[in-house]
């Protein structure tokens, strides 16, 4: 026993989970906090901690898909509106403003895909805003579709939180030297 201990001062092992050298004395990774010298159980806690994590990053990411979808849809439905009212109505002010709008979703929808949390953010702002604008030049508008708008308003609501979950997840799994989602 004492002839272990001396010499495992100065040993260096690899940690199990990142790999990193770490003095075998200790009780924890220094780098992923894994307990290389823990007892089987600790071990099979961390791991399963790392796969519900992964598997908790996952499922938020799935729900991101939907808000994405209706950044879309709004792109296509301001477009459609504006080039409407240009070739229909001779409006082409509300042609123009329109185009830009449809042209800013667009880019919203693929900012989503590199920073889901501040364009789908952004989106629900510019959204809203959009609304609370056209309610004041036509107070009926804001009764025009109201199901579609509640809907996607929750959506949005619903992607803003899923993007934080996310987020946080993957932070954790940073923390734990794991961030890579590929393998279970
Ligand atoms: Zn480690």
């Amino acid at each position: 026993m004492d002839e272990l201990k001396d010499t495992s001062t100065s040993e260096v092992i690899a940690c199990e989970n990142c790999g990193c050298p770490c003095p075998n004395n200790q009780k924890f990774c220094s780098k992923c906090s894994f307990p290389i010298n823990g007892t089987a159980e600790e071990k099979n806690q961390f791991k399963a901690k790392v796969s519900g994590h992964k598997f908790l990053a996952k499922e938020a990411e799935k729900e991101l898909k939907k808000p994405r979808i209706i950044i879309c849809v709004l792109a296509g439905i301001v477009f459609l509106t504006g080039l409407y009212q240009g070739l229909a109505n001779d409006d082409f002010v509300t042609m123009i403003v329109n185009l830009c709008i449809s042209l800013l979703y667009l880019i919203l929808a693929a900012w989503a895909n590199k920073n889901p949390f501040g364009a789908i953010l952004t989106a629900l702002i510019v959204y809203i805003t959009i609304n609370v604008i056209n309610a004041f030049v036509e107070p009926l508008s804001l009764f025009q579709g109201i199901i579609l708008k509640i809907i996607f308003i929750g959506a949005f609501i619903k992607g803003i939180r899923s993007a934080k979950d996310a987020q946080e997840h993957l932070a954790e799994l940073e923390k734990m030297n794991a961030s890579t989602l590929g393998n279970s």
